[in-house]
This record gives C-alpha cells, structure tokens and sequence, in this order.
C-alpha cells in the first residue's frame, strides 16, 4: 500500500516537508513562487542526482528523507530488505518527532508533583 504522504526535502529551500502528492515539488507558497520566478534550471539537484542513478527525482528525495531522518534503516533499503514505502511511516514520525523536540525546547520541563497545601 502506498503511503499516505511522503516526507520529502522541498526542491527549493531544501527543508523536509510532508508531499501529498508525487508530484509536489516545494514546500510552500513562498518557494513555488521562488522557483516559479527563478525558472526549474536552478533547482536541478534532485534532477541530476536521479539521471545519475537512472532513477526518478521523486525517489530520489524520499532517500534523501531517509537518510537525514532515519540513516539506521539505510542499510537495509540497500540491501534489498526494505523498501521507501515500508519505512514512509518510520520516517514521517521522525520527522513529527523533530518538530514536536523544537517546539517543545524552550519549555521548561513539566512539572508532575503534587501541589503543595
Ligand atoms: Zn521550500
């Protein structure tokens, strides 16, 4: 079964961000209308990279999720053992767990004593 979403670095800016589809390429306005107004030659990273391996870009950028989020489940996709789909979940909950550390780093640690009377 396909995922859901896919958590793929935006062509642009680089940053991960959770795809809806296989055809998304930037992570927000701001970087659609970045390569709408620089043109996609400038943004051929993932291009080059997948005409190297003679592979799709798309695929390329789930790897590149993989190895930022997940470097552990590496050696296992390149042994044939575990494919992009059957780690898309581990790799969206990195992700999550990520966001949810920087979020949560500048609270103070909660605090579950009983209130003293
Ligand atoms: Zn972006």
């Amino acid at each position: 079964m396909a995922p859901k979403c896919y958590i793929v670095p935006c062509i642009v800016c680089l940053q991960l961000y959770p795809a809806y589809r296989t055809d998304s390429k930037t992570c927000s306005g701001a970087c659609r209308v970045r390569l709408k107004r620089h043109g996609p030659d400038r943004y051929r990273l993932f291009d080059r990279v997948a005409e190297l391996f003679d592979t799709d870009p798309f695929l390329v950028r789930r790897a590149r999720a993989v190895e930022l989020l997940r470097p552990d489940l590496l050696d296992r996709i390149k042994a044939g053992a575990l494919s992009l789909d059957e780690c898309a979940d581990a790799v969206a909950e990195a992700l999550w767990q990520l966001a949810l550390g920087d979020l949560t780093a500048d609270l103070p640690p909660p605090d579950f004593s009983a209130p003293s009377t």
